[in-house]
Formats: structure tokens, sequence, C-alpha cells
């Protein structure tokens, strides 16, 4: 606004997030010319400092410091709510329209309170500017209490006012997956179950759970990795061209993915799912000594629908595994009928390919192709392309700057929407609970380093498939 004022309000300043994240994201985003002319920063937290304390604190950000405000106050405190709001008004001054977003930095037990103060108080009403709301992760721990914290959420903002954060997945990765599928026309044909056979996604982490022993027993693997990330990659693949590329059209695409989602039922979770534990998992401080919870999960889910009917989706995550990286394989039918001479333990092949997420964002695409001078024997081989080849020099920028500019804009692309978050715990809440009943397997162990339990491998074997090292042309894992 030409006549007004901006004002990020980041409740939870003085905490990891904002130093680590949020602070540099706007300092990044100030260098590049980014932020909104006017923008003015207010953090609270309730330890006792001024704004020249709070700076220096942000010392490394010096030139955001004259932007940079901080009161103390208690976001429980109804009393210390108004004292923000006052605050509020003498940093935006008069005349013109005043817009604030609200960054809930705080510990999600303090989400519910938060909110409704905000209500109370009238902080969220929008009379003379736009108010938007950013709630970090994890928002809720099942169905149940996402539905609380939704329906709180809902007593106080419309749902387009609030932004639920999912960093993970960076604008740039979503919309190159989307640029990848629906720019190109010559996949979106092969892009169903007549072409394809089915669809792995991996997201493997090398690190242990740290110091983060207490939080990690009550959360496992399936809340930390699949009801967030797994299922916004497996959504971003399956999901229909949506008409538009904006916020709502894209949403909808993505619910209706979810929606498909064949739910599986607690008393039958042995037979779509592996859990594993990787062998140290108990020594760790914080945990259980006799601790269930699951570090690594395979999940073969299916999407009823006319896309994808008959086409498994492999989930796959752990903590402790060989490897750091987020990808994607699309294995594809084999030929009809096969020409050329295989060796007796050989299948017919069938073209892959791999979308890297990370690290190195890319594509590798794998086709048969004839050795040469030798009599018909054949080799895979892969097309690959590399982002960081393409673009050199161009660093991908961190998922917050992106984020935080989007909800400045206002748009909610790369948000999660109500019943997003939703129909995504609903997918998940049966397999948890179906891992805590009496018969289900027991974690399986696995060693560090290694790519999980064997008891995946067999899994997949059963199913006639195998899990695929993409980058390594043709070679299952181990
Ligand atoms: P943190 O370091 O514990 O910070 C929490 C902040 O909340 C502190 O500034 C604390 O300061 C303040 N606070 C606590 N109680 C308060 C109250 N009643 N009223 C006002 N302020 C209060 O936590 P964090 O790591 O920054 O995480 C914040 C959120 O981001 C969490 O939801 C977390 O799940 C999410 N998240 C964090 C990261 C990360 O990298 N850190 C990554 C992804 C998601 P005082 O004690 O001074 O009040």
């Amino acid at each position: 606004d030409s006549n007004g004022s901006t004002t990020l309000v980041i409740f939870g300043a003085s905490g990891d997030l904002t130093r680590r994240k949020l602070v540099p994201a706007l300092a990044s985003l100030h260098s590049k010319g980014r932020l909104p002319l006017d923008l003015q920063i207010l953090g609270v937290a309730r330890s006792d400092m001024d704004d020249e304390q709070f700076r220096a604190i942000l010392a490394e950000w010096a030139a955001l410091s004259s932007r940079i405000h901080y009161l103390h106050g208690d976001v429980t405190s109804l009393q210390d709510l108004e004292a923000v709001k006052d605050k509020l008004a003498s940093i935006e001054g008069n005349g013109g329209s005043h817009n604030r977003l609200y960054y809930l930095s705080l510990a999600p037990s303090l989400y519910r309170s938060a909110m409704s103060g905000l209500g109370e108080s009238r902080m969220s009403e929008d009379f003379d500017g736009w108010r938007r709301l950013v709630v970090e992760k994890p928002f809720g721990t099942d169905l149940t209490s996402a539905r609380e914290l939704n329906d709180v959420a809902h007593s106080v903002f419309r749902e387009d006012q609030v932004f639920r954060i999912d960093h993970y997945l960076g604008k740039e990765t979503v919309q190159n997956l989307l640029v990848f599928r629906f720019a190109n026309a010559i996949f979106e044909p092969l892009w169903n179950r007549n072409y394809i056979d089915h669809v792995q996604i991996t997201v493997s982490e090398t690190l242990k759970i740290d110091e983060r022993g207490d939080y990690y027993d009550q959360t496992g693997v399936l809340r930390d990795m699949f009801q967030n990330h797994l299922l916004q990659l497996l959504t971003l693949v399956a999901m229909e061209p949506p008409h538009a590329f904006e916020a709502e059209a894209l949403r909808n695409e993505k619910v209706k993915v979810l929606n498909a989602i064949r739910r599986i039922r607690p008393d039958d979770v042995g037979r779509h799912a592996i859990p594993g534990q990787y062998r140290t998992y108990r020594d760790e401080s914080g945990v259980s000594p006799e601790s269930d919870t699951a570090t690594y999960a395979a999940v073969r889910l299916h999407v009823d629908n006319w896309r994808w009917q008959g086409v498994p989706f492999y989930l796959r995550s752990g903590k402790a595994l060989r490897n750091k990286s987020t990808e994607i394989i699309i294995q594809f039918r084999s030929p009809p009928h096969m020409l050329f001479p295989l060796a007796d333990d050989e299948d017919i092949p069938a073209n892959t390919l791999a979308i890297f997420v990370q690290p190195d964002e890319g594509f590798h695409l794998e086709f048969q192709t004839k050795t040469p001078e030798a009599e018909l024997q054949m080799r895979t081989a892969e097309l690959e392309f590399h982002y960081h080849e393409a673009f050199s020099g161009q660093a991908i920028p961190d998922a917050y700057e992106r984020l935080l500019l989007d909800a400045l804009n206002g748009d909610a692309s790369l948000f999660t929407r109500s019943d997003e978050i939703e129909q995504a715990w609903s997918i998940v809440d049966p397999i948890i609970e179906g891992f805590s009943l009496p018969t289900a397997p027991r974690p399986y162990y696995y060693s560090e380093g290694s790519w999980g339990p064997v008891e995946a491998d067999r899994f997949m074997l059963t199913d006639g498939r195998a899990w695929l090292q993409a980058g390594r042309a043709g070679s299952a894992m181990p």
C-alpha cells in the first residue's frame, strides 16, 4: 500500500525459529528489495527485553533493525494482547490501511490460546486492512486435534486468512514438479494406469532423532513425515491438472487425490505397511526402553479413481538410513512383447522416470539401448537433467523466504488448507492405530546406515517388485 502500513507480528520472537529462519529470510528479502517498503516487524515473547535488546540479539541483521520492535507479553493473557494491540496502533500511526500478518512461532500447545486471544482482543478484525495468520507445523497430532484447531481458527478467522505452513516443499520444488507435468505434453498422456506400473516415493534421512527423544517418541515417522511430506509429494504426482495455477484450484485438486486414497483398516495394517525402528533407538535419551515407535515405515497406498486404479503408490521414510534424499520414481509398464533375447533371470525391462526433489534436484529417465557390436545385447542408459547445472549460479532461496513473501502477498498455494490437513490425518491415523494394536507387527529392527528393515524388501517382493535406486540404472536396492 502506498498509504498505510504492513506489520509482521511474530509471537515467539525470542525462539529458535525466529532467529534461525524468519529473521534471516526477512533480511535476505530486504536485501533483494522484495519486502513491502512500509513493513514493520513486531516481536512478542515473555522474555523481558526492549527494542534495543531485541535488535541486539538479531544484530547480524542490522539492515532491518530500524523496522524491528519488541514487546514482552504472554500470548495467553488477554491483558498482554491488549498491550500488543496498543503497540501496533502506535507503530501503524494514523491514516491509510493497516495490514497485519500474525506469525505463530510458538509451541503447538499455544496455537489454540493464541488464536482465541487474537479473536477476543479483536485483533483478527480486518476493518482497516487485511489480517492474516501463519501457523507453524505441526498442525494437530491426529484428526481430532487438527479438527479442534481448525474449529478454533475458523471461530476467529476466515479460512482464506489462515496460512498453515508445511515448509518442507519450497515453492521451487512444487512449481518444478507441476511445470514438469503440465508444461510438457509428452508425459501427461502416459501418466495413468495404462502406462504406469507403480510409483515409489522415498524420503530418507541419515540423521537419528538427536535430542528430540521426548518429542519423537510421541510422534513417530507417520506423524513426522507421512502426514505432511510424503502425502504432499503423492498428491503432486497424482493430481489432475488444475484449471489455473492459483491456490484454490491447486488445493482443490490436491484434496481430491487425498479423498480418493483408500483408507487402510487398523486391523489390516500388517498387509499394507511395514514399521521399522533403528537398532539403537531405544537407547536414545527421552525414549522409552520398551518403545514401539516406528522410526521407519513403508506403506502401500491406492488412489481409487479413474486415472490410478490398480497402480500402487509405495511410500517409505525413515531416520538413520543410508542416504539423505527425497525422490519419486515412476516405473512404467514393460513393453508388451519382447523381441530381444533376455538372460534367464532377467525380467522384461521397464522405463523409469526418477524425479529428485533433494538434494540434487533434477530428473532421470531410464531407457534401453543396444550395446555396440554385441549381438542384440541391451543395456539400460539414462537421460539426466540437473537443475544446478542448467541454472548454475542461481541459488534456490530458503523455503522461509518464499513462504513469508507469499503470506505477505496473500498467495496461499503453498500452504495447507483445513480440509487438506484433515484428509491427510484421516489417512495416517488408522495406520498409526493399527501399528499399536496387539495383533500388529512390532517394528522390525534395522541397522543404522541401511535402507531399512529387510521386511520392507520382502513386502515389495510379495508384490513382484523391488525398491528402486534412482540414478543407478536398473539396480534394485540391496
Ligand atoms: P522455541 O525456540 O521454543 O521458541 C518458542 C517461543 O515462544 C520463544 O520465543 C518463547 O519465548 C515464546 N513463548 C513461549 N511461551 C509463550 C507465551 N505464553 N507467550 C508468548 N511467547 C511465548 O521454539 P521454535 O523452535 O522457535 O519453534 C516455534 C514453532 O515453529 C513450533 O511450532 C515448531 O514446531 C515450529 N517449527 C520450528 C522449526 C525450527 O527450526 N525451530 C522448524 C519447523 C517448525 P519466551 O520464553 O521468552 O516467552
